[in-house]
C-alpha cells in the first residue's frame, strides 16, 4: 500500500509544486488590456468600467448591472438599496461565506438563519417559511457551490409574504434554473470577482438588475451618497458639480480591475467548460471511496461548478476531516473548507446567541466538508495527482 505522505511517504507533488488552491488562469489579453489602460492614464472608474457592466448584463440577459469593489459591496448596497435596516430581518443560509451575514448586519439589519439541505448543501425552502416573522424584509440565497437554489419554491415564499428576494451569486455566475440565469429571479442578484472565484479581476463584483430605481440607489451608495449623476464625471462631457443626497460608500471599481474583467468574461463558457469537465472526473473516479460524492445537477438546471466538495465519511475512516486535509497539504495539494457553518463562529454565536445543534445540516456538512481545486488553470497532470493524492488518502486512512 502507497504510503501516505503524512506518515513519512513520499508525497504525490514534490514540495517547491504545492498545488494552489483556487489559483486563476490569466492570460496575455487582461495583461495587455491592463497595459493599455495604465498607459491611458484613466485607471479610475472610467469606460473599461462601463465596458465591463455592459457585457455583463448582456451575459446575464437582464437590462441593468453596476460594478463595485466586491461582492461584499454588491450585497451590503443591495440590502440598503431594498430599503432595509433596523429592526428587520433577512432570512439566509448558515452554510456560506462570512460576507454574506456581514452584509446584513452592516446595513443595521438582522440575519436569521434557515438551514440548508443536505443533498444540495442549499437553503431549505421549508426551513425559510419557518423563520419568517412580521419583521422579515427579504431572503438572501446563496446558490452554494455554484447549485442553483429550489427557486420556483422560494419565489412562491417570497410572494406569498411580499419579500425581497436577493441572490448572492459569488459561486453562481454561469448558473441557471429552468432557463432563468441566476441572479435574474429575484429583486437584486450580487456577484464575485474575488480571486478564487469563476472570472475574476482581484477584487471585484458586480449588481444586477431590472429595477431602475434600485440601480439608481445603488449607484449613489457605492460612491460616497453622490446623486447618481456624479458617476457621468467621470467622462469628457464638461464639468459637473455634484450632490451629496445620503451619507455612501467608496465601493466603486477601476477600470484596472474593469480590465481584467472584460476579458475574462469572453471565457466564461469555455472556463466553465473545462470545470465541468474536472468535476465529472472527480465525480468518476471517486466512486466507491469513504464519502459522500456531490449530487448530480438537478435536471433542467445548468450548475456553475464554482466548488468541487465531496463529504468525508468520517464515521467509516474512523478520523475527522482536519486529518484528512493535513494528509492532503503532506502531498503538496492545496485544499479549502467551504464552509465551518455561521452559527459556530464565536462572533456569531455571542451576537445571536446560536448554538451547536442549531442547524444540523449544515453541521453535518461543515464537519465532513472538503474542497479540491477545480479551475481552468489546471493542468491534466494537476488534475491527475488530485486523483492519485485523495484516493490514495482515503484508500490506506
Ligand atoms: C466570495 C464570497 C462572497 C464575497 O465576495 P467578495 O467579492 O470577496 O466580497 C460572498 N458570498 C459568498 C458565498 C462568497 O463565496
Amino acid at each position: 500500500m502507497a504510503q501516505l505522505a503524512i506518515d513519512g511517504g513520499n508525497p504525490v507533488r514534490k514540495n517547491e509544486n504545492f498545488l494552489i488552491f483556487g489559483s486563476p488562469l490569466i492570460e496575455e489579453e487582461e495583461i495587455e488590456e491592463v497595459v493599455a489602460c495604465l498607459r491611458s492614464r484613466w485607471i479610475g472608474t472610467g469606460p473599461r468600467t462601463s465596458q465591463f457592466e455592459r457585457d455583463f448584463a448582456k451575459y446575464k440577459g437582464i437590462n441593468l448591472a453596476v460594478a463595485v469593489n466586491s461582492c461584499t459591496a454588491a450585497l451590503h448596497l443591495s440590502i440598503k438599496a431594498c430599503g432595509i435596516g433596523n429592526g428587520d430581518e433577512v432570512i439566509t443560509t448558515p452554510m456560506t461565506f462570512c460576507a454574506t451575514i456581514n452584509s446584513i448586519i452592516h446595513a443595521g439589519a438582522t440575519p436569521v438563519l434557515a438551514d440548508c439541505d443536505r443533498d444540495t448543501m442549499n437553503i431549505s425552502p421549508e426551513e425559510i417559511e419557518k423563520k419568517i416573522s412580521p419583521k422579515t424584509k427579504a431572503i438572501l440565497i446563496v446558490h452554494f457551490a455554484g447549485r442553483p437554489c429550489e427557486m420556483d419554491a422560494i419565489m412562491s415564499i417570497a410572494k406569498s409574504y411580499d419579500l425581497f428576494v436577493i441572490e448572492d451569486c459569488a459561486h453562481a455566475i454561469e448558473a441557471e434554473y429552468k432557463g432563468i440565469k441566476t441572479g435574474c429571479f429575484g429583486d437584486i442578484g450580487c456577484f464575485s470577482f474575488y480571486v478564487t472565484k469563476n472570472i475574476i479581476t482581484g477584487e471585484g463584483g458586480m449588481v444586477i438588475t431590472n429595477d431602475e430605481r434600485l440601480v439608481g440607489k445603488i449607484k449613489t451608495l457605492a460612491l460616497h451618497g453622490m446623486s447618481k449623476d456624479a458617476w457621468k464625471r467621470f467622462s469628457d462631457e464638461g464639468y459637473r458639480h455634484y450632490s451629496v443626497i445620503g451619507a455612501g460608500f467608496k465601493y466603486n471599481m477601476t477600470d484596472m480591475q474593469a480590465s481584467i474583467g472584460i476579458h475574462q468574461l469572453k471565457k466564461i463558457e469555455k472556463y466553465w467548460e473545462k470545470r465541468r469537465y474536472i468535476w465529472n472526473k472527480y465525480n468518476e473516479c471517486f466512486r466507491g471511496l469513504p464519502c459522500f460524492l456531490p449530487k448530480e445537477p438537478e435536471e433542467n438546471t445548468k450548475h456553475a461548478f464554482h466548488l468541487y466538495t465531496p463529504l468525508i465519511d468520517i464515521v467509516q475512516i474512523n478520523k475527522n476531516r482536519d486529518w484528512v486535509l493535513d494528509a492532503m497539504q503532506a502531498e503538496n495539494i492545496g485544499i479549502g473548507v467551504h464552509y465551518i457553518p455561521i452559527h459556530f463562529h464565536p462572533f456569531y454565536r455571542k451576537t445571536f446567541g446560536w448554538k451547536y445543534g442549531d442547524f444540523p445540516n449544515a453541521e453535518w456538512i461543515g464537519e465532513r466538508t472538503i474542497s479540491l481545486p477545480l479551475g481552468p488553470a489546471l493542468s491534466d497532470n494537476d488534475v491527475d495527482d488530485v486523483i492519485s493524492a485523495f484516493s490514495k488518502i482515503m484508500k490506506n486512512h
